[in-house]
């Protein structure tokens, strides 16, 4: 998953990013452990989306199947979505369930709160139907448009309790004509029908069905298609642009595992003001990113992009054995976050550096941007964070995973390119990984990871580095790592416009103003608590640089004239202040230009990918 990532604002702009969370309430294991349903076979599933079901933001869902032996049918709705780490019980999104046989109802009850208990009375085929409501805005979630839905086959596909998730079905998507079906999943005989051999692929290949934009290129030798809601929402030099940007990446992420595991990948992607920022989530061959229609021709949607992509290797194939195999049933803590996000989050950038994305100063930029943010979090363990996402945590270690696990790869490049001369980097601990676990059908362990590492680095032993910086809170160690790959930290004096206002994100995307610094621009302005914020002069709030533009325009002259426009109510305020410029004081990674011959090397083979042979 991509948690929220917030349109980069000015560093008076504390936007808060917040992820819509469903109910944290884990079911009892024991309950699920217990209970079998009778066998089932020739499992088929109908879903059918059109104009008259949109209209009632559902998706009508049959499932068809054959009974194979005594006792109840007993049908379950996963608990959660693989890459998004929270429980969303999706069985409460179900309404109208019914049973029927023979043209018959079925008598049915709940034996839990996601289980449908129905009693087969001897038949041997049985159809059931429900509807299902796509209305959440998420992309673990379903969610539908007067001429569009997305959905995920965990929302909506029920599997047979206690049976495994190894059997196989076909799913049948019905629309009206006209609307286009977008999906990673195979194609069957018929237009609109899919199979797939395991449970696992059913709900791991997410539908686009209705009026989108959809076209496909040739990347690496393999069909990428590339699906956009709503129709012309991306186009032209924007969708040529993320196109170049997937060309340049894919490629160099593919070199890493020297394997590209798909026949096509489909990026599936939604544009709406409804978010103030962009997230997407992972799967094997495809990926679903919601995004403001700011993100559209933004660098920071071909960064997200190539994490979610990079996750088809990394945590869809290669994956902690905590995980392994999904369980859709119950929360699957694992303290390897660090790894499946954050290491993802490192090969994203380079992926970008090493396709030409951006140059090394850039990489360098997004690096020390991570640094930036770690600073300024409490101190956590990466394995703690991990282990607690499950429950969205308020001490500040959520998500930390993320830009800390990502410089804890960092960290681990550049040790194991140090210990070997630049023979042996990461990418070789993630490509023998994938081979000797995921190639032979199996997760990752703590031992695995750590003999391969150490094995990569020339023998070094890495429990220190562990106990330290992985299961401990201790600060990395920036001066002793960053000489060896030829870098080093600079400072810089920045005069720029500060505007005396603490701002949140609302649950819309609006950006409302939470705090007033007193005697600040904004209150000499004024504008107060609970405004939603517009505009400053001409850079709307909504930009994805609002940032970087705010402080090029607004960052020269003090006293020159700052119109602020707010939305109070029903009526939208212009607010007349003053530009004040203050300094910060602010450190950037670079290049040190007195790097060692080694360290050279080092940092040339983390920017390019090359090791020496
Ligand atoms: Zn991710």
């Amino acid at each position: 998953m991509h948690p929220l990532s917030s349109i980069r604002a000015a560093t008076f702009l504390a936007v808060a990013c917040l992820l819509p969370s469903g109910a944290s309430a884990q079911r009892p294991a024991a309950a699920a452990a217990t209970v079998r349903s009778a066998p089932l076979s020739n499992i088929r599933y109908e879903v059918q989306f059109d104009s008259s079901t949109a209209a009632r933001q559902t998706i009508r869902v049959s499932v068809s199947f054959e009974v194979g032996g005594p006792g109840h049918v007993l049908l379950s709705f996963p608990a959660w979505t693989p890459g998004a780490y929270e429980i969303s019980n999706f069985a409460r999104y179900v309404t109208g369930f019914a049973a029927a046989a023979n043209g018959k109802p079925l008598d049915w009850d709940k034996l839990d709160y996601d289980t449908w208990r129905i009693d087969p009375a001897g038949a041997k085929a049985i159809t059931v139907n429900f509807d299902y409501r796509a209305d959440t805005l998420d992309n673990a979630m379903a969610w539908s448009r007067p001429d569009f839905v997305f959905f995920n086959g965990t929302n909506i596909l029920p599997y047979a309790e206690g049976l495994g998730f190894t059997f196989p079905a076909t799913v049948t998507v019905k629309t009206q004509p006209g609307w286009l079906i977008a999906t990673g999943m195979q194609a069957g005989g018929a237009p609109g029908s899919y199979r797939e051999a395991t449970y696992h692929d059913l709900v791991d290949k997410p539908f686009f069905v209705g009026h989108f934009d959809l076209d496909s290129n040739q990347v690496d030798g393999k069909w990428n298609r590339l699906a956009t809601y709503p129709a012309g929402a991306m186009t032209g030099p924007a969708r040529s642009l993320l196109w170049d940007q997937i060309s340049k990446t894919v490629p160099k992420m593919a070199a890493v595992f020297q394997e590209t595991p798909w026949q096509t990948y489909t990026t599936l992607l939604i544009f709406t003001p409804e978010v103030g920022g962009g997230s997407a989530l992972e799967h094997s061959n495809s990926h679903i990113g919601i995004y403001n229609p700011g993100f559209v021709g933004n660098p920071l949607l071909a960064s997200i992009t190539d994490h979610e992509i990079f996750h088809a290797w990394n945590v869809k194939r290669l994956r902690p054995s905590d995980l392994w195999p999904y369980d859709y049933g119950r929360a699957q803590p694992t303290t390897w976050l660090w790894v499946s996000e954050g290491i993802t989050d490192y090969y994203a950038d380079l992926a970008l550096v090493r396709g030409g994305v951006v140059d090394s100063a850039q990489f360098l930029g997004l690096t020390g941007e991570k640094m930036a943010q770690i600073s300024t979090q409490p101190p956590a363990a990466l394995e703690d964070a991990s282990l607690s996402t499950w429950i969205g945590p308020v001490d500040g270690s959520q998500y930390q995973y993320y830009p800390k696990g990502s410089l804890a790869g960092f960290m681990l490049d550049v040790l194991i390119r140090d210990g070997s001369d630049n023979r042996r980097s990461l990418d070789d601990v993630l490509r023998e990984l994938y081979r000797s676990a995921y190639k032979k059908g199996r997760g990752f362990t703590g031992q695995d990871w750590w003999q391969t590492v150490s094995r990569a680095a020339g023998g070094r032993s890495f429990t220190d580095f562990n106990t330290r910086y992985i299961d401990g809170r201790e600060p990395f160690p920036w001066s002793e790592i960053l000489p060896l790959a030829g870098l080093r930290m600079a400072t810089d004096t920045i005069r720029e416009p500060r505007v005396g206002l603490a701002t949140g994100q609302d649950s819309s995307g609006a950006i409302v103003v939470q705090a007033v610094q007193p005697g600040g621009v904004a209150q000499e302005a004024g504008v107060r608590t609970g405004d939603q914020l517009l505009s400053l002069g001409d850079v709307e709030i909504m930009d994805p640089n609002f940032g970087e533009a705010f402080r090029s325009r607004f960052g020269k002259n003090e006293n020159d004239s700052l119109a602020i426009r707010v939305r109070r109510g029903a009526d939208t305020l212009t607010l007349h202040g003053k530009v004040r410029l203050v300094s910060r004081v602010e450190s950037r990674l670079e290049t040190d230009p007195a790097a060692t011959a080694k360290a050279a090397r080092v940092r040339n083979g983390i920017f390019t990918g090359a090791v020496t042979r």
